[in-house]
């Protein structure tokens, strides 16, 4: 059996077709139905947040989370060192993105280098807290607050992140989030969007269902509202996170414990509580880890590049800055397999390569 860097996590199927009995029973599928408004309520309190919006996908939630905060043009700051959904939102709510170098030692955005590329254009900036470890939010939010601009996280990997005694998901003015069924938690496809201000909160929700309440209508919206039956797959994993998080912890320290100084690994966060979300390694160059991928492929082992290739590289972008940082990081990293059923033979077997 072949495997792959992640397989989505299922509950007991019992427990998925308990809620869709219900959900045949109530005949309500979508329009905020209970199954959507109990997710909704368990995720503010398990952040700590007071507004939450559950969406379609985590790249609607970027893109609405742009529109909630009236930026309809100009340039926005971002990281080249993130899934294609980071840049391609901005390109698609025709916004310029802007590139700044990351941090080699946690692959996120280097704050320093955030004032030099801002212009009277500049909007806001989107970082990443990229693999789940922690973007420097203090330093982004004093650089923001100078500037006057705002900052919308792209915390699709941070689910579940704690730092510095809060939800890493709850730092700027929004923090986009992806339930889709590859990430650690999963509502098969969904996204939200987490909302520091009442009024943004209350123009999100708003543009997420058609701009209107009712008969009258306030703005343009779009529909990115989420129906009953991804929202029980939510609510069915939801009790399971407890031991979904021990399992890849366990995990992960197996593979530190076998891979000890034979790869670089992300350098530890103070404050930061690790939701283990990816198990990125990263080799001395593109040949070793283009070797080492050939000899676990004869395994039928199939780890990923991620994230490859760097963003500001991409062929349809214009006169985008060069990231030395980062394109030296996208040819040479990748996330090794880590999933809740990955049998611990298989990280031996995994580990047997690295030499
Ligand atoms: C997965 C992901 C997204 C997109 O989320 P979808 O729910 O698949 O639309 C956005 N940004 C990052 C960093 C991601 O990994």
């Amino acid at each position: 059996m072949s495997t792959y860097v992640t397989k989505p996590y299922l509950p007991p199927k019992e427990e998925y077709l308990k809620r869709v009995s219900a959900i045949f029973d109530r005949d309500v599928l979508t329009n905020q139905g209970p199954e959507v408004r109990d997710l909704e309520e368990r995720m503010r309190s398990f952040l700590g947040v007071e507004h939450f919006h559950y969406v379609t996908n985590g790249t609607v939630a970027l893109q609405i989370a742009l529109r909630a905060l009236d930026i309809t043009e100009g340039e926005i700051i971002t990281t080249p060192f993130s899934y294609v959904a980071t840049t391609s939102s901005i390109l698609w709510e025709r916004c310029t993105p802007v590139f700044v170098d990351i941090e080699p030692e946690n692959f996120t955005i280097d704050p320093a280098k955030i004032e030099e590329a801002i212009t009277p254009r500049t909007k806001a900036i989107m970082p990443v807290h990229v693999f789940g470890y922690a973007c420097n939010v203090d330093a982004i939010e004093a650089v923001a607050k100078k500037h006057d601009l705002k900052v919308i996280y792209d915390a699709a990997h941070a689910f579940a992140s704690r730092y510095k005694g809060r939800a890493l998901s709850s730092y700027g003015d929004i923090s986009t989030l992806s339930f889709h069924a590859t990430k650690l938690f999963h509502t098969i496809e969904g996204g939200a969007c987490v909302v520091r201000d009442q009024d943004v909160s209350d123009r999100l929700e708003l543009i997420k269902r058609f701009g209107h309440h009712g008969d009258t209508h306030y703005m343009l919206g779009i529909n990115a509202k989420q129906d009953e039956f991804n929202a029980a797959m939510g609510n069915a994993n939801m009790g399971h996170l407890p031991e979904i998080f021990a399992e890849r912890k366990r995990l992960s320290e197996l593979y530190d414990s076998l891979l000890a100084r034979k790869v670089r690994r992300p350098a530890p966060q103070e404050g930061l509580e690790y939701n283990h979300a990816y198990y990125p390694v990263v080799f001395e160059s593109e040949k070793e880890l283009l070797a080492v991928f050939d000899r676990l492929k004869e395994m039928d082992v199939f780890p990923r590049r991620y994230f490859y290739p760097s963003l500001n590289t991409l062929p349809y972008l214009k006169n985008a800055a060069s990231c030395p940082a980062s394109e030296d990081i996208a040819v040479r990293i990748a996330c090794l397999p880590l999933f809740v059923g990955l049998d611990d033979d298989s990280i031996y077997k995994i580990c047997g390569v690295f030499k």
